[in-house]
């Protein structure tokens, strides 16, 4: 069963009750695991989020934001161009999105196809000299419906994303099946570990996300080594 941590559970705290609650927990778990704590960035999920609920965080010194519908990040990116924010996107990469996405976010963390890195690239080409960051989907869990491709896939797809320089490819992402009991997830970011280290031999320099845990289970995706932690509810509060 999937068990929320206790503070995902409490909808009337103000944002900065739940800003304080996540820093202080992940600052208190990389003390307590020994790791550093510039290693583990929080990547504010602000999907079905206002501008004002961004701007709160922006003003705490938040700056990465994850959003996974593109229609609805769309005009949220463009109400917060002054703001200085890097926008992730987390969702599912449809082929028909790809020119948008390469237009206006800073990392596409959702590959997983093949194709659709070719067209990021060729995109990105025409609308930027930076390159876009992307990190490989993983379906750790070998779930049927969840997009991601399976772990022995993965040495491939990043092999063949490195030969476009339009394309920072920048590590590893993985949703765990929500259902799984706590100690199947947590064998499921070892395994994601353990890949991305694995790689690491392999790729650029630049290799160093592993973008894993989310509200429920950020405290035990930083003990097994993630570099980025996905957070929507536990810092926004609750979504309908
Ligand atoms: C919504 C979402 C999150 C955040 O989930 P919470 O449980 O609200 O923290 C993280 N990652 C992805 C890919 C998401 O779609």
């Amino acid at each position: 069963m999937f068990v929320s941590s206790p503070e995902v559970a409490i909808p009337t705290l103000s944002i900065e009750e739940r800003i304080h609650r996540v820093v202080d927990e992940v600052r208190a778990t990389a003390l307590r695991v020994g790791r550093d704590l510039t290693q583990i960035k929080i990547l504010a999920v602000s999907k079905q989020k206002t501008v004002a609920d961004i701007r709160a965080l922006v003003s705490h010194g938040f700056r990465d934001f994850g959003e996974s519908y593109v229609a609805e990040a769309l005009p949220k990116l463009d109400s917060l161009a002054s703001a200085g924010c890097i926008w992730h996107y987390v969702g599912v990469v449809q082929s028909n999105k790809t020119k948008r996405l390469a237009q206006h976010f800073d990392w596409v963390q959702s590959i997983d196809r093949i194709h659709i890195g070719k067209r990021l690239a060729d995109v990105r080409d025409e609308f930027s000299t930076t390159p876009l960051n992307v990190c490989v989907q993983v379906n750790i869990d070998e779930e049927p419906t969840k997009a991601g491709v399976s772990v022995d896939q993965v040495p491939e797809m990043v092999d063949q994303l490195q030969q476009f320089p339009q394309l920072q490819v920048r590590g590893l992402m993985a949703i765990p099946n929500p259902e799984a009991h706590r100690d199947a997830t947590r064998n499921s970011f070892r395994q994601m570990r353990e890949l991305f280290e694995t790689l690491r031999t392999k790729t650029t320099s630049h290799w160093d996300t592993l973008s894993m845990g989310m509200s429920g289970d950020y405290v035990m995706a930083i003990e097994e080594g993630a570099t980025l932690i996905r957070i929507g509810t536990a810092l926004f509060g609750p979504r309908n």
